[in-house]
């Protein structure tokens, strides 16, 4: 297939392209870079072997959507592209809501424009806000607690209402639970613009030096030790359920609403202690009040995923800690150290 991949420069994008180019697909990234370096291009280069197809795009710039999928033909589309930061879309709404949902519409209306047939979602375990009980499943009440997860809600529900109108519209909407780790080849992975507010990336830069010690927040939970419990997810396992996806969308000719977790909860607590193992660094940290909005315990019950798609998770949480590390300790400040190489991303535009 030849595919697109909006936001395929951001952190699950750019490892889910490494999996669909390679299973054989003609993949191409469009991205504004907004929260991404154009440096992925070229480690993304390196990691497949082959040239990499990059379209500058904003996502808000409707003619400009219009305009590129004018000009091309596309099998399906991966929408990575959003704003995902909790604590900023409650100072920001609006820019989340222009740039997450105008941002989908405008994708929306060029792909029933271009007749390009098939959407894959990332949506979010957020959709669930605190479950009234775990595992959770894609049957359990939606609730949003914040901006964010309210444009995550509005977008599926868009999709919905177009496949609705368009019986021949596809769709899946993933469900991420807590996506972590790297490439395998220490050359992609996470890297926040800003100081981390996910846990892992912050272990990541506490072991690395760049931060004084990980701040946990709580250490009171009705929880076996007292730490939030998340399910916490390998972005390579992820990746590959996008090509799985991608794969139900054309063979079953049906649409797709999953949870991507691993089924398994695992405690802040049990985290920091895998990633010491791993890293053999320590990680100082101090228990501090908890976060506002945090729920005690969120983890997926991933059968539908399994039964459906076929897929599961099959990397655990030690090989999640060492994968992340070895990309931390590779590029300890992350893409910024490699030199932007402007005549690349210009050479990746002209293979679009
Ligand atoms: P990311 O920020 O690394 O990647 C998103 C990419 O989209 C970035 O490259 C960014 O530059 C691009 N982008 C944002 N707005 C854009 C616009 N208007 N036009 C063009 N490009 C734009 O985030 P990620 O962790 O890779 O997440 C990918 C998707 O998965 C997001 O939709 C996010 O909400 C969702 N998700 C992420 C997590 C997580 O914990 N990482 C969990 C659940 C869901
Ligand atoms: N967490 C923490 N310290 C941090 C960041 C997160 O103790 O600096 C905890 C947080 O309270 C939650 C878990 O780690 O229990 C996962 O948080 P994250 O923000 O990564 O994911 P989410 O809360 O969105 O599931």
């Amino acid at each position: 297939m030849r595919i697109l991949l909006c936001g395929g420069a951001g952190y699950i994008g750019c490892h889910t392209y490494t999996v669909l180019v390679e299973r054989g697909h003609q993949v191409v990234i469009a991205d504004n870079f907004a929260n991404s370096s154009p440096q992925v291009l070229a480690r993304l280069e390196q990691v497949t072997g082959k040239p990499v197809p990059f379209h500058p795009l904003d996502m808000r710039d409707r003619p400009g959507v219009d305009a590129f999928f004018a000009r091309q033909t596309f099998d399906a589309v991966v929408h990575f592209a959003a704003l995902k930061a909790v604590g900023e879309s409650c100072e920001r709404p609006l820019d989340y809501f222009e740039n997450n949902i105008s941002g989908t519409i405008y994708l929306l209306q060029a792909m029933r424009a271009a007749g390009v047939p098939r959407l894959v979602f990332s949506s979010s375990a957020t959709v669930y806000g605190e479950p009234e009980s775990v595992p959770v499943r894609e049957d359990a009440p939606l609730r949003v607690t914040n901006p964010y997860g309210r444009t995550k809600l509005v977008m599926e529900e868009l999709i919905g209402d177009v496949c609705r109108a368009d019986p021949h519209f596809r769709a899946a909407n993933l469900r991420y639970f807590n996506p972590v780790g790297a490439h395998a080849s220490g050359l992609l992975g996470e890297d926040p613009s800003d100081t981390p507010s996910n846990l892992m990336p912050y272990i990541c830069q506490v072991a690395v030096g760049r931060r004084e010690k990980l701040r946990i927040f709580g250490g009171d939970y009705p929880t076996p030790d007292g730490t939030g419990v998340r399910d916490y997810i390998h972005v390579m396992d992820l990746a590959r359920a996008h090509a799985d996806a991608l794969d139900y969308l054309v063979n079953e000719d049906r649409n797709l609403t999953v949870n991507l977790g691993t089924g398994r909860g695992i405690s802040v607590m049990e985290l920091v202690h895998a990633f010491a193992k791993a890293s053999s660094r320590e990680v100082p940290y101090e228990i501090v009040d908890r976060r506002p909005g945090d729920a005690a315990e969120v983890y997926a019950d991933p059968a539908l995923a399994q039964r459906l798609l076929g897929w599961r998770a099959e990397l655990d949480v030690d090989a999640m800690c060492r994968d992340a590390w070895r990309w931390q300790s590779m590029n300890p400040y992350g893409y910024a150290a490699g030199r932007v190489e402007e005549d690349r991303v210009e050479e990746a535009v002209s293979l679009v």
